[in-house]
This record gives structure tokens, C-alpha cells and sequence, in this order.
């Protein structure tokens, strides 16, 4: 545990924590804020309003109907919320709120402790062009490419591309969620795609800034934890491997990422330290990159919370969301990186509320709830036998966690525990993820982010 002086500055100490979100996360921020014996207050939504973890904090409010934007989104309602409640700080936990800057200074301006990063942290890296500015002043390995804006007028566009060289990938600098982006595979779709590109950005973000950047064509997704205290400590937890992704999103985390060497990875990590002492950041936040032929390159940072924050809290040993919230109150960290030690493996599978072949949501009621049980098996989730899986929300249910001595015995537990999962009255993603833990290619850690997909084609196929 990342234990921290025992007295934080007077004035972020707080007592009572609003908890901005929803599902599973809600759950796992309540039983955080429990251990360091903080009242909780849940919001919810008025298809929330009767699930178990919104009547077991110490107390909670509706404070809007189903559509998110009228509810988890609603920055007054949830700003009014706090004030009626004497919530002293807001947990906005992963999704909605969490990475929006305006809000988590219009929480601090309120007078309450927004736990996360500074506003300006979560700006600075909210704009690409600005994080890969920061990055590449703190040392930390970023994808070929300039850090600045593309121009406009044509033939500087196209020495930028020639400069990188083909094939380079077009993104937009407020881009998120994997939208705002083309691959331009030869110069003569260049123009196309940046128009196209721009278009999408300028509607889906508010502004037209694009960037290029040499396209890397099989990476793997790795990323690396980070925990600050704001007082100048910093600490990484070690890397995950997020290369089973579908459609962008994550399916599968494990941690440590496989087959990458110690004498690789580390000074990656120490760079990602330095570089959240240079912006002054606090909590804890993520740093992805993609890792191609033993090269890493950043591609973007999390400030906020992440869904798979447990395979790392499985094998570090480190309460991810209590060191959050206890850097939250300005506590030192009395963590130093010589006593982070990282043990065995752990996977997540993500539990989805979806059909398992053509991954449509699937919304219901729950009639039959069994969940695994067993050493270095984890569930984190908010569902139970009777629960009515909404359409309005993502469709994460549940997060099935396990921790093992080596990746083979992991992988064997996933296998026994996905076995022992019974969901019936919805469908969920569990007996495509059960297909995916049988596959060798994956058991030999051998896969990129486009394996997946891959995967996908040739399961529909056979
Ligand atoms: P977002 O903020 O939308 O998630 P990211 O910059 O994190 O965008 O990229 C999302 C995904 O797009 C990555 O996980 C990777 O699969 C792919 N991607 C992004 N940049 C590159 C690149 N330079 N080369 C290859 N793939 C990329």
C-alpha cells in the first residue's frame, strides 16, 4: 500500500466524497472511500435510482432522467448535488466527467477538491498536439512526427508526409474514444483524408487542429501507471498490455505486459515519472504507447482513473483508487519507486452486456447471477440476480479479474473462472471471451492490436 503521511494540507482535507459516476466503478470508489472512512454520496439517474450500490452509500441522490447528458454529464446538477449534500470532494471515476477540464476546475472554483489532476494537467493533455509537445520536452519516446499543428496550404502538408514517410496516419488534436483519425497509406489520398479528417474534427470535437504522425503498422498497446502526490513523488507501478482491442476499445488487460525486458521498459517508466514532475501533475494518470520492434512511442495520457487499473493493483500490490483519493487530500506519498515491486500475472476480462458474435448491447434483467470465487480471482461489478441492464449506459457489467505466480497459470485461472461465470437473461461477451483464452497465438503473447479483429474475421468465417 502506498502509505502517506498521516496529516494532508488543511485545506484539501475533506470528509465526504461525491461519487460522479455510475456501474462498477461506483462500487469500487465507495469501497475506497470506506477503507479510508470517508462518507460517500451517490448521484444516479432515474434508471440508477434503485440499484443496491446507490442505496448503500451514506446517502445518494437523483439528481436526473436516464439520458446521460441529463444526468452523469449534467455538470450544475451534479455541482448542485455536492452543495446540497455537504460533499466535501467529487470522484468523477473513469468516462463521463473525468477528463473534462471545465469541470474539474468548476469544482475547485466551488470550493470542493476535485480528486484528479489539476485542470490544466487534464487540458494540456486533452490537447495531442500539446501532450506530445510536453512529452518530447520531458524525454519521453514519442511516434515520428512534428509536434505542432498541420498547416493549410497543401505543399506544406505534403512535406510533412514525405518527411515521415508513408504510411502516416492523420489525427485530430482534440480527438478521443478512437474517432478523428485516418490512415493515409500513399501520398495521392493525402488531401482527401485530411479534408475528411478536419471536417469530422471541427463537428465531433470543436476545433479543426489536426497532426500527422508516421503509421506503425503492428504495434502493441502498452502502458504505464503512474501515481503523483503533487509535492513533487512520483511513482510508476509497472506496464499493462491493452492489445486486445476491438473497434479501438480495450476487451482484454493484462499486467506485466509479456516478453518485455526490464532493461527496456525502465527508463520509459522513469521518463513518464519526470514527465509528471514537469507538469506539475497530480493522482494517478496512464501513459499509452505503442511498442513496435523494441521501440516505444507515446501516444496519448489518461487523467483519470482507468477500467483496468485492478491487473496492475493485482500485481504491485497497490490500492490504485485510495492513493488517488489520498493525493487527492494532499498527502505525500511515501511510496519510492525502489519499494515498488511487481509479482505474477493478472488478467481482465470485460464482462459486456452484448451479443458475443455480433456485439449488439444486450439490455434485460439478470435472472441468474453466478460469479467465480477463488484464490487470485476478482470480480468488480454492480450487478446482481434481478438487475436491470439499462440501454443507456456502456455496456461494462463486470470486470473478471485474476492473479497467479506466472502468465500460464493466469491464463489457466481466467479459464477456470470464465468456466464459472453463469449470466442468463442478457446476453454478455463471456463465451467469446472463453474462445479467445483457448487461443494459442494469445497464450504465446505474441499479438499486436490488430489481432483481434483478425481473430474476429476468421471466427465469423469458420
Ligand atoms: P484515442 O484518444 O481516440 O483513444 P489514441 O491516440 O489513443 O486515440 O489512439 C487510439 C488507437 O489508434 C491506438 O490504440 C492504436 O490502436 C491506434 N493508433 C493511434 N495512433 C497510431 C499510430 N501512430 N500508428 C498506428 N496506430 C495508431
Amino acid at each position: 500500500m502506498p502509505e502517506t503521511s498521516e496529516q494532508p494540507a488543511a485545506s484539501r482535507r475533506f470528509e465526504t466524497v461525491l461519487i460522479a459516476n455510475r456501474g462498477e466503478i461506483a462500487v469500487r470508489i465507495e469501497h475506497a472511500c470506506r477503507d479510508l472512512g470517508l462518507k460517500t454520496i451517490a448521484i444516479c439517474s432515474e434508471a440508477d435510482r434503485d440499484a443496491p450500490y446507490v442505496r448503500s452509500a451514506d446517502s445518494f441522490l437523483c439528481i436526473g432522467p436516464s439520458s446521460a447528458a441529463k444526468s452523469y454529464l449534467n455538470q450544475d446538477a451534479i455541482l448542485l448535488a455536492a452543495r446540497l449534500t455537504g460533499a466535501g470532494a467529487i470522484h468523477p471515476g473513469y468516462g463521463f466527467l473525468s477528463e473534462n477540464a471545465a469541470f474539474a476546475d468548476a469544482v475547485e472554483r466551488a470550493g470542493l477538491i476535485f480528486i484528479g489532476p489539476p485542470a490544466l494537467s487534464i487540458a494540456t493533455m486533452g490537447d495531442k498536439i500539446a501532450a506530445k509537445r510536453a512529452m518530447m520536452a520531458a524525454g519521453v519516446p514519442c511516434v515520428p512526427g512534428p509536434d505542432t499543428a498541420l498547416p493549410d496550404d497543401p505543399a506544406s502538408v505534403e512535406r510533412v508526409a514525405l518527411d515521415i514517410g508513408y504510411p502516416v496516419i492523420v489525427k485530430a488534436a482534440g480527438g478521443g474514444g478512437g474517432r478523428g483519425m485516418r490512415v493515409v497509406p500513399m501520398a495521392d489520398q493525402l488531401h482527401e483524408a485530411i479534408a475528411l479528417t478536419r471536417e469530422e474534427a471541427r463537428k465531433a470535437f470543436g476545433s479543426p487542429s489536426l497532426y500527422m504522425e508516421k503509421f506503425l503498422q503492428h504495434p502493441r498497446h502498452i502502458e504505464i501507471q503512474i501515481i503523483c502526490d503533487g509535492h513533487g513523488n512520483a511513482v510508476w507501478l509497472g506496464h499493462r498490455d491493452c492489445s486486445m482491442q476491438r473497434r479501438h476499445q480495450k476487451v482484454v488487460e493484462e499486467a506485466p505486459a509479456p516478453g518485455i525486458a526490464p532493461e527496456i521498459i525502465h527508463p520509459v517508466g522513469m521518463a513518464c515519472v519526470e514527465a509528471c514532475r514537469q507538469i506539475g501533475y497530480r493522482g494517478v494518470g496512464t501513459f499509452e504507447f505503442l511498442y513496435q520492434d523494441g521501440a516505444f512511442y507515446f501516444i496519448e495520457m489518461n487523467t483519470r482513473l482507468q477500467v483496468e487499473h485492478p491487473v496492475t493493483e493485482m500485481t504491485s500490490g497497490v490500492d490504485i483508487v485510495r492513493a488517488q483519493i489520498k493525493a487527492a487530500e494532499g498527502h505525500v506519498l511515501d511510496l519510492t519507486q525502489d519499494g515498488v515491486t511487481c509479482d505474477g500475472h493478472s488478467f481482465e476480462c470485460r464482462i459486456n452486456a452484448e451479443d458475443p458474435d455480433t456485439f449488439l448491447p444486450s439490455a434485460g434483467v439478470i435472472t441468474r447471477l453466478v460469479l467465480p470465487q477463488g484464490s487470485g480471482i476478482r470480480v468488480d461489478t454492480h450487478i446482481h440476480a434481478g438487475y436491470k441492464v439499462s440501454p443507456y449506459y456502456d455496456s461494462l457489467i463486470a470486470k473478471l479479474i485474476v492473479h497467479a505466480p506466472t502468465r500460464a497459470k493466469a491464463m489457466a485461472r481466467m479459464c477456470e473462472a470464465l468456466a464459472g461465470i453463469e449470466i442468463e437473461g442478457i446476453a454478455t461477451s463471456i463465451p467469446f471471451l472463453r474462445d479467445l483464452f483457448e487461443d494459442h497465438a494469445f497464450a504465446r503473447g505474441e499479438t499486436d492490436i490488430h489481432y483481434l479483429e483478425q481473430w474476429l474475421k476468421l471466427r465469423r468465417a469458420a
